[in-house]
């Protein structure tokens, strides 16, 4: 079965590849996560037009999160990635040791299976990480 998006972000190609997705207003640049019918910044009527998110960012904030449900392994760092094209979104950092965090870190999102759960049809998800993605 197909994967499907765990993310309103997440879009997939007729080959199958995620990618994101974000909504960028004609008038005044400002972007959103979603569709909507008017710009939410400058309330232009003519709806933001979809494009496809750059996958790299810089870390905006975070916190280690030293307790969740059980299952779910602790630390981690959970955190808020501004991207590159615009898009902001909330996400878990791997393979980066919480002392090596900064504000401006570059950050590469990876999709992921996203836990390796299913819907109730059995479609796996499409999720995501951020890795460090080197100095820029
Ligand atoms: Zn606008």
């Amino acid at each position: 079965m197909a994967p499907r998006p765990g993310h309103r972000s997440i879009r997939v190609d007729g080959s199958g590849k995620p990618f994101l997705q974000g909504y960028r207003c004609g008038a005044c640049g400002a972007v959103v996560p979603e569709p909507t019918m008017a710009c939410r910044a400058c309330a232009d009527r003519t709806p933001p037009a979809p494009f496809k998110s750059p996958e790299t960012g810089r870390l905006w904030t975070w916190t280690v999160v030293q307790r969740s449900y059980p299952g779910i392994a602790v630390p981690f760092v959970s955190a808020v990635v501004d991207l590159d094209g615009g898009l902001t979104l909330k996400g878990t950092v791997v393979g980066v040791e919480p002392a090596q965090l900064r504000q401006s870190l570059p950050l590469r999102l990876v999709y992921d299976d996203a836990g390796g759960g299913t819907d109730k049809d059995g479609a796996p998800w499409i999720g995501f990480h951020f890795t460090v993605a080197g100095e820029a």
